[in-house]
């Protein structure tokens, strides 16, 4: 038994499967065929095991590479662009850049020149030039530049970005763009929930609380209209203050006010119309199910109270305390609210939001 030991040590694995019956072999080994072939059929059964275990757990990562690769993100995932030559290419990151270059800037890309490929998806398409509006492109910039740094100096303010991908892999916004990086931008998902894989800002829980520029100030008041706590601002200083201390999302026309660091969360609004631009907001947030109109003083943002209509005698005409019962009162200003007049022609710009929500 132990010269058949030794020839199926020496046979090995393909010449016992294959021709480990032809005698002729075994001879070769100085063995008697009886000799070997119980052992070496233990053997066959033995890597035949190891073989399934092989073929199933590949089966099982070949599903896995399937499930991965059919995943809807892919379809957004860009192929790695074509290698260029080009580096140091100067004109380049001087044209694409929103600030003139520091003649650091300078030393940095003739020294060690780093060239990343950028595509941007959706509506961060708004912040490119046209040239760089929906296609990858080629870009130059200073080495060891953060990612955040990179697509905010090609005009994307950061609270914008929901997802960076950096070869093909998500990164935070401190990521230090390396020559020949693939960099996809992305902005907020609504059907797939990229949560688990999101580097960039987290995820705010709780009620959504706004911070309005106050050239915005029309938009406050519907947003307000619609139950949503939304304070304006007139300051810079002011808006960013809000947005740190108190997690606000900052709506403002102004992309510079949303490239401040202090700024997490917030929207360029793209309209110009007040009913569009709460249109706008209800749905890149995903707020339209959140709505609860008439519960907010239009004028100071606070939560009104239902109020008995004996309090209110003395703060309301009698023509009206005759004409309704239900009354409402603000305590940030006093004010008492009725269901008036303008009360259909705000339940009917809600019904409108909601239909198109
Ligand atoms: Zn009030």
């Amino acid at each position: 038994m132990g010269d058949a030991k030794r020839a199926c040590d020496l046979v090995g694995r393909d010449t016992i499967g294959h021709q480990g019956r032809d005698p002729a072999v075994l001879r070769d080994f100085g063995v008697d065929r009886a000799e070997v072939y119980e052992p070496a059929k233990r053997i066959i059964a033995y890597v035949a095991e190891v073989d399934a275990v092989r073929h199933r757990s590949s089966v099982a990562c070949g599903r896995l590479r399937a499930a991965r690769e059919s995943h809807p993100i892919n379809s957004m995932i860009p192929t790695r662009p074509r290698p260029r030559a080009a580096a140091g290419d100067e004109l380049l990151l001087q044209e694409s850049s929103s600030r003139a270059l520091t003649p650091t800037d300078r030393t940095a890309v003739r020294v060690n020149p780093t060239e990343v490929s950028f595509r941007f998806y959706a509506q961060l398409n708004d912040f490119l030039r046209v040239p760089y509006r929906g296609r990858r492109f080629m870009h130059a910039v200073a080495a060891r530049s953060s990612v955040k740094d990179a697509f905010e100096s090609l005009g994307v303010p950061h609270p914008e970005v929901d997802l960076v991908l950096v070869n093909r892999a998500a990164e935070g916004f401190s990521y230090r763009l390396q020559h020949g990086d693939d960099v996809s931008v992305y902005p907020a998902f609504r059907t797939i929930d990229i949560s688990e894989i999101r580097r960039t800002a987290p995820d705010v829980s709780g009620a959504i609380r706004f911070a309005v520029d106050v050239h915005l100030n029309k938009l406050a008041s519907l947003l307000r209209l619609c139950g949503f706590d939304a304070l304006v601002y007139h300051d810079d200083e002011d808006i960013a203050d809000a947005a740190a201390r108190d997690a606000r999302v900052v709506l403002t026309r102004d992309v510079a006010l949303l490239k401040r660091a202090a700024v997490q969360r917030g929207r360029w609004v793209r309209h110009t119309d007040p009913e569009e631009q709460l249109v706008e907001v209800l749905e890149s947030f995903a707020l339209v199910d959140q709505m609860n109109p008439f519960s907010r003083c239009l004028r100071c943002n606070t939560p009104i109270v239902s109020v008995a209509a004996a309090t209110v005698v003395a703060h309301v005409p009698s023509r009206i305390r005759a004409a309704f019962r239900e009354f409402w009162r603000c305590p940030g200003c006093d004010r008492i609210f009725w269901r008036g007049s303008h009360y259909g022609q705000l339940s009917s710009l809600i019904e409108r939001v909601r239909r198109r929500g």
